[in-house]
């Protein structure tokens, strides 16, 4: 048996044409969705994220406003900034880049942010609504998964779901979306017994581990649809070897690169799944898309308009 594929970057495709007519009503009412992105300091790997969160803007005709406080900035003066664009009437969405420099108390700026504006779904207003099941604005990854599984089809009410990972951005927030979604969740952790028990009874399997290939084929139910959110970058030589054992082409890649991106799902997972989500071009594409749909969502709601009902709805 081979897994079907789930597309990532067809998906999100659809998703951008679908806002781009959103878009294109709201500026025939006058009105220009923006985000702003807050990045401070200068570290290599934010700096990627911010510019591709801000392509992806310019992509779609959205307004966008890059602010790069430098590395020193004190809590204070980064409040000021949260403040500032809280009350700028053309800003409809605020991100923080994280991770923030160690001066910086980060709680204290994420807790700053307009919950109206906050299209990471971090602040504990709109994580608090999500837990009584009236989400408002959630975390992109995990919103991201839902669009995955419903934009596919696979069946979630009454489902035996299981997602490994506890974090706030990731596993928490995607188990309070899947119990939404009427599926029965369990949730694992690095304290979890039997993990691997637990997770050859899961219907769907949501991986947002941080640990390289961690699912094995025999840790799978065979009908599972498995939803690799890991991206680890590997430079092992033989890890790569094992990991990419049946994927030459991958290993050759490897071998031109000295690096590869891997997902928490060993590629083999493939032969006994019966979906899954490749790494890369699977969940990736959508944590941006959903920046983009909460962008334009919190810039409707903010005005009292209606939204299009969410995959969370
Ligand atoms: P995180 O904050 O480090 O959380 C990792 C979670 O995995 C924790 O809850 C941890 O358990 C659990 N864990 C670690 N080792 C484990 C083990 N051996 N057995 C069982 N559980 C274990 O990571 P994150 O921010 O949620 O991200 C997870 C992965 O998703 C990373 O690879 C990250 O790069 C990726 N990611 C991808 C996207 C995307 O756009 N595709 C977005 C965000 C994150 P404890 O709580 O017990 O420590």
């Amino acid at each position: 048996m081979t897994a079907r594929l789930l597309s990532g970057n067809t998906i999100r495709d659809q998703i951008y044409a679908e806002l781009g007519q959103q878009i294109a009503e709201l500026r025939s009412a006058g009105i220009r969705p923006g985000l702003a992105a807050v990045l401070v300091g200068e570290d290599p790997a934010s700096e990627i994220y911010v510019r591709s969160k801000i392509a992806a803007c310019e992509q779609l005709g959205l307004g966008n406003f890059h602010i790069t406080p430098a590395a020193n900035t004190t809590t204070a003066e980064l409040l000021a900034i949260v403040h500032d664009l809280n009350a700028r009437d053309d800003v409809d969405g605020i991100l923080v880049q994280l991770p923030l420099p160690a001066q910086i108390d980060a709680t204290k700026i994420l807790e700053a942010v307009d919950p109206a504006k906050d299209v990471d779904g971090f602040h504990p207003v709109n994580i608090g609504k999500l837990v009584e099941g009236r989400p408002h604005l959630v975390a992109c990854t995990p919103l991201g998964v839902m669009e995955i599984l419903r934009r596919s089809n696979i069946p979630l009410e009454g489902a035996n779901a299981v997602v490994i990972g506890r974090s706030n951005i990731v596993g928490k927030p995607m188990a309070l979306l899947l119990i939404q979604a009427n599926a029965t969740v369990a949730v694992c952790h690095s304290k979890t017994r039997n993990l691997r028990k637990l997770t050859r009874e899961a219907d769907i399997l949501v991986a947002a581990i941080g640990r390289p290939a961690f699912v094995k084929p025999d840790d799978v139910k065979p009908d599972a649809t498995v939803i690799d959110v890991g991206i680890n970058r590997v430079t092992d030589a033989q890890q790569a070897a094992e990991i990419f054992r049946n994927f030459p082409e991958r290993l050759e890649k490897f071998r031109k690169n000295g690096s590869t991106i891997v997902g928490d799902v060993h590629p083999d997972v493939a032969q006994v799944a019966c979906a899954l989500t490749p790494v890369p071009g699977g969940v990736g594409p959508l944590t941006i898309a959903m920046l983009m749909s909460n962008t334009v969502r919190a810039a409707r709601l903010r005005r009292g308009l209606r939204a299009p009902a969410a995959s969370f709805a």
